[in-house]
């Protein structure tokens, strides 16, 4: 039986999480799991998870914690099949990781493998502010995208320390998508054999 693994990517907003995640998937076949593209969903649904979550999401702040795993681990529950879950943009803090390990919940995610995707500051901007143009997000205007990256350096960057060092991975996610993806695929392709 092929060994089941979860991985997660860890990464500023714009650090190309998302793109990676969609590579990996399509060589894989884990099942992509963003806790953004959720949360947008329920925003779509105009449910009562969507419209508080959005008042978060619009200021560029962190969704409150427990919402986040609970939403995470109702739609995790609906592919008990997969071969195992990239998880993109989860978690987003130490209490993230934690809920993740089953610590202060009753279900926990196995971490395996934890992929870093290290992009300068400068950069970070530089791309979110193209996207912007592209995508037309709500949250994607300039006192947004400030709030977005001083979160990410204030509350998730500290998960790189969380982590066993052994379990994390830092790839250059400065270079193209195509070495980027060579690199990640190294580390999984050693991890799986
Ligand atoms: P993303 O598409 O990953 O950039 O996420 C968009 C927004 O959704 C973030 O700025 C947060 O407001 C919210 N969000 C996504 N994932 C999480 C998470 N793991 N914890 C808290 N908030 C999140």
């Amino acid at each position: 039986m092929e060994k089941k693994f979860n991985i997660v990517l860890l990464g500023a907003p714009g650090s190309g999480k998302g793109t990676q995640a969609q590579k990996i998937t399509e060589k894989y076949g884990l099942k992509h799991v963003s806790t953004g593209e959720l949360f947008r969903k329920e925003i779509s649904l105009q449910n009562e998870l969507g419209l508080k979550a959005q008042s978060y999401i619009d200021r560029g702040e962190l969704c409150p914690d427990i919402l986040t795993i609970e939403m995470l681990h109702h739609y995790l529950d609906l592919f008990p099949e997969a071969k195992g879950y990239i998880l993109d943009g989860v978690p987003r803090t130490i209490k993230q990781a934690q809920l993740l390990d089953g610590v202060g919940y009753p279900k926990s995610i196995p971490v395996d493998l934890i992929i870093y995707l290290s992009v300068d500051q400068l950069e970070i901007v530089a791309r979110m502010i193209k996207r912007a143009e592209i995508e037309k997000r709500s949250d994607d205007t300039p006192e947004v995208i400030k709030n977005r990256i001083n979160n990410y350096f204030a509350q998730t960057k500290p998960l790189e320390s969380y982590y066993q060092k052994s379990k994390i991975y830092k790839v250059n996610g400065m270079n193209d998508a195509e070495t980027v993806f060579t690199d990640i695929c190294h580390i999984i392709d050693q991890f799986i054999k």
